[in-house]
């Protein structure tokens, strides 16, 4: 894993292949009772404050997703592609609503997503 600056952002990007399912990292950190600007909720009452995990940039059809600790691969992952979250599914409220580049839908916690 590693770090690019990438037009002005940051983003985490893989350095070697990942099967689908395979982990990509576990988070470590302080755990907080409530959530931060950068902090990935992994339980109901604990937001972990990792220091990689704050660059891990939003997208819809995201390459991980996160079980408990573990950032696991969404599906078959090359050298240098980027590791992404939908943040829609990181927390029940995010602490700094943001709107999707690539869908202009505002992304601001599970909470707030309407299921019809
Ligand atoms: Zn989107």
């Amino acid at each position: 894993m590693k770090l690019v600056q990438h037009n002005g952002k940051t983003g985490i990007y893989t350095t070697q292949v990942y099967k689908k399912g395979e982990l990509l990292f576990e988070l470590r950190g302080p755990i907080k009772a409530h959530p931060t600007p950068t902090s990935v909720q992994i339980s109901q009452h604990k937001h972990i404050e990792d220091a990689y995990a704050q660059f891990i940039n939003h997208n819809c059809s995201p390459s991980a997703s996160v079980i408990g600790r573990k950032v696991i691969a969404k599906h078959d992952l090359k050298p240098n592609e980027q590791i992404t979250f939908d943040k829609n599914e990181m927390a029940d409220h995010l602490q700094n609503p943001f709107v999707c580049s690539c869908c202009g839908k505002l992304i601001q916690g599970k909470k707030h997503l309407v299921f019809k």
